[in-house]
C-alpha cells in the first residue's frame, strides 16, 4: 500500500495527476498542460501561416472588425 501516494487534478484538464516524481508537470498532466495554464501555448503550438497573407486570415477571431 502506498499511503503516501497524492492524486491532485490538473488545473487545466482535471486529469488525476499522482504527485511524485514520475510528474515532472504537477500539479499539471503534462508539459502542455502547464503551458496553456501559463498562457504559453500559443508558443509551444505551431502556428498556422496564413499562406502568406496574415492581415487577411487571421486565427484569433478578426471577423467582426471592418477593413
Ligand atoms: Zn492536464
Amino acid at each position: 500500500m502506498n499511503a503516501d501516494e497524492v492524486i491532485v487534478n490538473c488545473p487545466t484538464c482535471d486529469k488525476p495527476v499522482v504527485w511524485n516524481s514520475n510528474s515532472p508537470y504537477r500539479p499539471f498532466c503534462c508539459k502542455r498542460c502547464q503551458l496553456i495554464d501559463l498562457g504559453e501555448w500559443a508558443d509551444e503550438e505551431k502556428r498556422i501561416p496564413s499562406s502568406g497573407d496574415i492581415s487577411d486570415t487571421d486565427e484569433w477571431s478578426e471577423e467582426e472588425l471592418p477593413r
